[in-house]
């Protein structure tokens, strides 16, 4: 892993391995439209990638094997086996390029898992990034990108990275041009939500009255705007239809949100599905006294401070 010479393909260090990173993402806006027909959701969201990473090695070897470190490792939240996405991303490459899926693949999270922060996504999109190297595919951001949206709704945005307006299932991606940096501290509250029983909540209170039927997001455009310029309206902007059924599954994230914003954040939301809370400050150090603050009220299993925007997947030496 280390010594990794530089360039492209050629980023192999002496023990043969090839790393690629890629980063966390908030959803800074989150609108979520009726079901469609193939039972996903129409989303608009605003994609905003931060600087917590996962790291994917992959080795030369015979036949697919993978491991997994850090966050979830040891209590089987992350699995080992052809569930894991980083398996399905080598599977699905090793496919399209024509050639043997052969390789050694270890997983290092910092992301936590089912925390509504694209860890899986991002291990996906450093894999196709890591073994396009490894393998010397040659394949093309496009050809990548186009594998990325079969993986998976957000796995596009863990390799496009930087802000971006995603749209459809949240595969569609508009580049935005706000190279401002965010500061933001995440709080990761406790055990991990699943994605899809969220957004069968959501059709619960929507069908049952409890919600309105449509998204009450509304449009992205003041975020769009917020995002380049000041933090404050930024704070007041962030906004996520997924929020209130995450809210009715947990109950205690309610506190969470509070204690953010008696901390001095600007704004706070639940970032995807949860049950990460991410909370706005107004700079790096804002950001830290905020997350020193809020480790005293024992309502976080872990505090992150980090900062966006930042690239999409890709190699690391
Ligand atoms: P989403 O991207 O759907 O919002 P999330 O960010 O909340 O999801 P992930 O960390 O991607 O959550 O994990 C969701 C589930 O995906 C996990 O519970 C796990 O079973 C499965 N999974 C597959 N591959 C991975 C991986 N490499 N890392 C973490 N989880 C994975």
């Amino acid at each position: 892993m280390a010594n990794a010479t530089s360039g492209g393909p050629g980023r192999i260090s002496g023990d043969g391995s090839v790393t690629a990173h890629a980063p966390a993402k908030v959803n800074v806006h989150l609108g979520v439209g009726p079901l469609r027909e193939d039972r996903f959701h129409e989303l608009t969201t605003v994609f905003l990638a931060v600087s917590l990473y996962d790291s994917v090695t992959a080795w030369p070897d015979e036949g697919l094997s993978l491991t997994v470190s850090g966050e979830g490792a040891t209590d089987g939240a992350v699995p080992t086996d052809s569930r894991n996405l980083v398996w399905q991303a080598a599977e699905l490459l090793a496919r399209h390029a024509g050639v043997a899926a052969d390789a050694a693949l270890h997983v290092d999270k910092s992301i936590p898992a089912a925390a509504g922060l694209a860890g899986g996504s991002a291990d996906a999109a450093a894999a196709l990034v890591a073994l396009d190297a490894l393998w010397g595919t040659h394949a093309t951001r496009g050809d990548l990108a186009g594998l990325a949206a079969q993986l998976g709704s957000d796995v596009p945005f863990s390799l496009l990275g930087g802000t971006a307006v995603g749209t459809g299932r949240g595969e569609q991606l508009s580049p935005v041009l706000a190279r401002r940096r965010t500061d933001w501290v995440l709080g990761i509250a406790g055990e991990g939500l699943s994605t899809p029983s969220v957004y069968a909540e959501l059709d619960r209170l929507r069908a049952a009255g409890e919600l309105p039927a449509a998204s009450t997001a509304g449009a992205p455009d003041d975020i769009v705007a917020a995002l380049g310029g000041d933090p404050a309206a930024l704070g007041a902007a962030l906004a996520n239809d997924l929020q209130a059924p995450a809210l009715a599954l947990r109950p205690d994230l309610r506190g969470a949100l509070d204690a953010m914003t008696a901390a001095g954040a600007l704004g706070s939301l639940v970032s995807g599905s949860g049950p990460t809370v991410a909370g706005l400050a107004t700079d790096a150090e804002a950001a830290q006294a905020l997350a020193d603050a809020l480790a005293h009220t024992g309502l976080f299993r872990a505090l992150r401070v980090v900062h966006g925007p930042v690239p999409g997947a890709r190699l690391v030496g």
